[in-house]
C-alpha cells in the first residue's frame, strides 16, 4: 500500500527515468503547458551519462557522430555545447602478444569523425533538466508498481523509505525495457508478447565497465602516439583505449574499456587498480602508471543492467527496434521509451532522441483524454501491494 502521496493532482505526464530519453521527452512537451513530473530513482540526473573529475572523465557515453547522428548533432549545438573532435593524430598500438612490446600501426581517423562534449557529456543532461521549470524532476524517486485505472495510471513511488502515490493521465518508462520487466510489477499485468520482447531487448554497454586515468600532462601524443591502442592478448584487462584530453591537451586522460566480463570483474575486484596500472604502464610507459584512476561498473549498478544483461553480456551492437516495444499500451496511457526502443539509432545517445522524438508523438493532448481537465484534484488511494 503507498504510504503518502506526492501529488495533489493528477499529472498530465509521468516519465519514469531523467536518463537523456526522460529529459529531452520532458523538454519536448513543455511547452505545451503539460503537466509533467519526471521521476528518477537515482540521486542525480543523466542515467547512463555520468561524468567525474571536474568534467574531465566520462564513464558512460564518451562519443556522438555527426557524421550520422543528426539528432544529437542537431541538440549539441542548440544547447550551445562546445563538441571536441575526437583526437587520432599520431601512431596507434596494437598488443597481441603480452610476453612482446605492442606494435604500433598506422591508422588515421579511428573514430570516425566522433566528438565529445567538452566538460563531460554531463552537460548535456544537464543542460536540458535546465530548460525544465523547478520541480519537475525529482531525484531519489524510484517507481515500484503500476496501476491502470479507468482515467489515470496509479503509481507506487518510493521516496525516502516511504512508497508514495501519484496519479498521471500518461506514463512514460523512460528506461531500460529489461529493467522494466524485471523491477517493475503491473496491474493488470502486461501482455506476454510485450514482456517477451523486453527481456530479448539488452541494454547497451550495460554489463561494460570504463576505467580512465588522469595526468598532468599528455606525455603520450609528445611521444607521437595518438593514445589509441588495441589489446588482444588473453592477460588483457582493457581492450581498448583512447585520449580523452581537453580541447587543448589538458586536462590530459586516457580512457579504456574492460575486456573482463562481470564475473571476472567481481573476482578481480580489489586487484583491478593494480592491474589498470600495469596495463597503462605496458603499453604508454612507466609515466602512465601514476596517474589519477577512475573506474566504473555497469553491470554492478541496478538502475542500469538487468540481470539477464549481466548474466549474458552483448559486446556486438544488437538489432533494435522490436515493435512490440513502441505500441502503446493501456488504451495509450502506459508507453515505453528508452533509447532501446529505438529502430534507427537504438542503444545509442541518438536513439535515446529517437524514442524521446516518437514518445512526444504518442501524447495524447489532455483534452482528449476522458474526464481530461488538467490539474484536477484527487485524494490518493491505496496502491496494489
Ligand atoms: C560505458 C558506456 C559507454 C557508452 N558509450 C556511448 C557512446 O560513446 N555513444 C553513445 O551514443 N552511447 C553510448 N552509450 C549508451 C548511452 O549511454 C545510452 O544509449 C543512453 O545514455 C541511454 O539513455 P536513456 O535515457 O535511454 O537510458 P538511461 O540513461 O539508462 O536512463 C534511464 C533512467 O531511468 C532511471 N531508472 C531506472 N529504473 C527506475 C525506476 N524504477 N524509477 C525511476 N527511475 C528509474 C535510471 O536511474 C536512469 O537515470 C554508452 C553507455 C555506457 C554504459
Amino acid at each position: 500500500m503507498a504510504s503518502g502521496t506526492a501529488e495533489t493532482g493528477t499529472l498530465d505526464v509521468a516519465i519514469i527515468g531523467a536518463g537523456l530519453c526522460g529529459l529531452r521527452l520532458a523538454t519536448l512537451l513543455q511547452p505545451s503547458g503539460a503537466r509533467i513530473g519526471v521521476f528518477e530513482a537515482r540521486a542525480r540526473s543523466g542515467g547512463r551519462v555520468l561524468t567525474v573529475a571536474d568534467g574531465a572523465i566520462d564513464l558512460g557515453p564518451t562519443w556522438f557522430w555527426p557524421r550520422n547522428q543528426p539528432r544529437m548533432t542537431q541538440l549539441v549545438a542548440e544547447l550551445g555545447l562546445p563538441g571536441v573532435l575526437q583526437h587520432d593524430d599520431g601512431r596507434a598500438l596494437y598488443h597481441d602478444r603480452a610476453d612482446q612490446p605492442p606494435r604500433t600501426v598506422a591508422a588515421a581517423d579511428l573514430h570516425g569523425g566522433a566528438q565529445r562534449i567538452d566538460g563531460g557529456m554531463a552537460r548535456l543532461a544537464a543542460a536540458l533538466a535546465e530548460r525544465l521549470p523547478a520541480g519537475t524532476v525529482r531525484l531519489q524517486h524510484r517507481l515500484r508498481a503500476l496501476a491502470r485505472r479507468d482515467d489515470h495510471v496509479e503509481l507506487a513511488i518510493e521516496c525516502e523509505a516511504e512508497t508514495v502515490a501519484v496519479r498521471a493521465r500518461q506514463v512514460v518508462l523512460a528506461l531500460p525495457p529489461r529493467l522494466v520487466d524485471e523491477t517493475l510489477r503491473f496491474t493488470p499485468a502486461l501482455p506476454a508478447p510485450l514482456c517477451a520482447a523486453m527481456r530479448e531487448t539488452p541494454t547497451w554497454m550495460a554489463s561494460a565497465a570504463k576505467a580512465a586515468m588522469q595526468y598532468p600532462a599528455a606525455f603520450w601524443r609528445a611521444a607521437g602516439h595518438s593514445g589509441n591502442a588495441f589489446i588482444r592478448h588473453p592477460q588483457a584487462v582493457l581492450c581498448e583505449i583512447f585520449d580523452v584530453c581537453g580541447p587543448d591537451g589538458g586536462p590530459a586522460a586516457l580512457a579504456g574499456f574492460f575486456d573482463l566480463d562481470p564475473a571476472q570483474r567481481r573476482l578481480l575486484a580489489p586487484h583491478l587498480p593494480r592491474l589498470l596500472r600495469g596495463q597503462f604502464a605496458q603499453l604508454f610507459g612507466p609515466a602512465a602508471a601514476a596517474g589519477t584512476l577512475h573506474q566504473y561498473d555497469w553491470a554492478e549498478d541496478p538502475l542500469t543492467c538487468a540481470a539477464l544483461d549481466r548474466d549474458e553480456p552483448v559486446t556486438v551492437h544488437p538489432l533494435y527496434g522490436d515493435a512490440r516495444l513502441t505500441a502503446p499500451q493501456w488504451d495509450g496511457r502506459l508507453l515505453l521509451g528508452g533509447s532501446e526502443t529505438a529502430a534507427r539509432s537504438g542503444g545509442y545517445l541518438e536513439g535515446a532522441l529517437e524514442a524521446a522524438a516518437r514518445l512526444a508523438g504518442q501524447i495524447i493532448p489532455p483534452a482528449r483524454f476522458p474526464n481530461g481537465a488538467s490539474g484536477a484534484r484527487h485524494v490518493m488511494t491505496g496502491m496494489p501491494a
